[in-house]
């Protein structure tokens, strides 16, 4: 893109008219896009980067905002003199580019030549609520720009050029922090994590990284408590959101895990402990979202339903009707039915040795013979068949005999590969130190046997 505001007159007079009128629009909308940005950005209260001037000492925003191209021509001084062409929207639901073009004012004609630009035009589809459009007018009222934005780390740039509309992607990259929480339960993960600053996606995170470990839904006591490294992401100051778990280690019931993160040679990202063994395991220790298990169930040690059933042969939840009830593991659906006693039931087969069931949900989502992955919602709780109340029945079968899937020994996982364990210890090695020194739980260095 030529976005010179003042182009060299030579030049110029060499570009055809409505050349010169559609850079002219697009230097324009420029300084409008440099507006939209977050504005607090320079006042973060992130002592990490921001630092904190008076409002008419702020330095100029920094124009990496926008691709480097861009950034070269940006001058601020004089954009704070140009008018502001920009018009800002918030995506509702239902909304299209139709509805919103014509609620900024645009026409039909706009709407199509924006839909057909020559690039990236497909997103233009996938409009989600929240995520913000914003257009740029020329000043003959013809539109030069859109923005479509999907996060402060995202967005769509497109504009006018002689054949049209030409949309590009652009991704700001974010400066990462590292950030350590430690949090002590006292009335439920999900409460006491939130207090601590915790985001209820990255509280997710941590429990899916310990989930083959720890029952969340039953196991958690008063007094265990967590330590959690992970990256926090800024852009010019402002925090954006949050990126990997580095490192965290948890103490339940007096039994401490630790898991670290361990960028594969694809890229994939896994966790590890720290001697070098998957966290991720064949079963998930609960099958169902703990989240929406309130705190009172959490914190006892039995939940009334467990003592009075007898001959029972499986672990109850109880949790509220309609909580996402998940496969334990990779398997087969070899039952999806109903029966008087069960209700509504799902048998899953994983391999030859083990078999899961899952009793009395309101609604099955899986059919027999169809395969699942771990952590697949296969139906809701309910309270179908013989139950006094909404719970999940689970149980857990080895070679066709029942055993308790909280305390079943499963077999141990592979250590990882030999030529990966140099690697491992010097990525891992800095992140299990940091996160020893901030929680002062001791936690075992990388060690790997050949
Ligand atoms: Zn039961």
């Amino acid at each position: 893109m030529q976005a010179s505001r003042k182009p060299n007159p030579t030049v110029a007079s060499k570009l055809p008219k409505k050349h010169i009128a559609a850079a002219t629009a697009v230097a324009f909308c420029l300084v409008g896009a440099m507006s939209l940005l977050p504005s607090k950005n320079v006042q973060a209260k992130r002592n990490v980067i921001a630092v904190d001037l008076p409002l008419d000492r702020q330095p100029p925003r920094q124009a990496v905002n926008l691709t480097p191209e861009v950034a070269t021509t940006q001058d601020d001084t004089e954009s704070a003199a140009q008018p502001l062409n920009w018009q800002e929207t918030t995506i509702n639901s239902g909304d299209n580019l139709t509805t919103i073009f014509k609620r900024l004012g645009l026409n039909a004609s706009d709407v199509y030549t924006v839909a057909n630009a020559r690039n990236e035009h497909k997103p233009l589809q996938r409009l989600r609520p929240g995520e913000l459009i914003a257009i740029c007018v020329n000043d003959e009222g013809k539109l030069a720009q859109v923005k479509y934005t999907r996060s402060s780390l995202e967005h769509y740039l497109y504009e006018r050029n002689e054949n049209g509309f030409e949309g590009r992607k652009v991704v700001l990259q974010p400066d990462l922090i590292p950030t350590h929480k430690t949090v002590v339960i006292k009335s439920s993960l999900s409460l006491d994590a939130n207090k601590a600053g915790l985001s209820q996606s990255k509280t997710m995170e941590l429990a899916s990284i310990f989930g083959w470990d720890i029952d969340f839904a039953l196991d958690i006591r008063k007094g265990d408590r967590f330590s959690v490294l992970y990256d926090e992401k800024f852009l010019n100051g402002e925090k954006v959101g949050s990126g990997d778990i580095l490192a965290a280690t948890f103490v339940n019931q007096g039994t401490t895990f630790s898991a670290v993160r361990f960028i594969e040679q694809d890229g994939s990202i896994n966790y590890y402990t720290p001697d070098g063994k998957p966290m991720r395991k064949a079963f998930l220790r609960a099958p169902l979202d703990f989240t929406r298990i309130s705190s009172n169930f959490n914190l006892r040690r039995k939940h009334p339903l467990y003592k009075r059933i007898k001959a029972h042969r499986g672990v109850d939840y109880a949790a509220p009707r309609g909580t996402p009830i998940y496969a334990a593991g990779d398997g087969r659906v070899i039952a999806s039915s109903y029966s008087k006693a069960n209700g509504n039931y799902v048998f899953i087969q994983h391999g030859g040795k083990y078999t899961t069931k899952y009793l009395h949900l309101t609604k099955r989502f899986v059919q027999k013979g169809s395969h699942v992955s771990q952590g697949k919602t296969i139906g809701t709780v309910g309270s179908t068949g013989y139950a006094t109340g909404p719970h999940l029945h689970y149980e857990f079968l080895v070679n066709g005999v029942h055993r308790n899937p909280r305390t079943v020994k499963l077999p141990d996982a592979r250590t990882i590969a030999k030529n990966q364990r140099h690697e491992f210890v010097a990525q891992t090695t800095p992140l299990l130190n940091q996160l020893s020194q901030h929680s002062g739980i001791l936690i075992a260095q990388a060690k790997l046997q050949d």
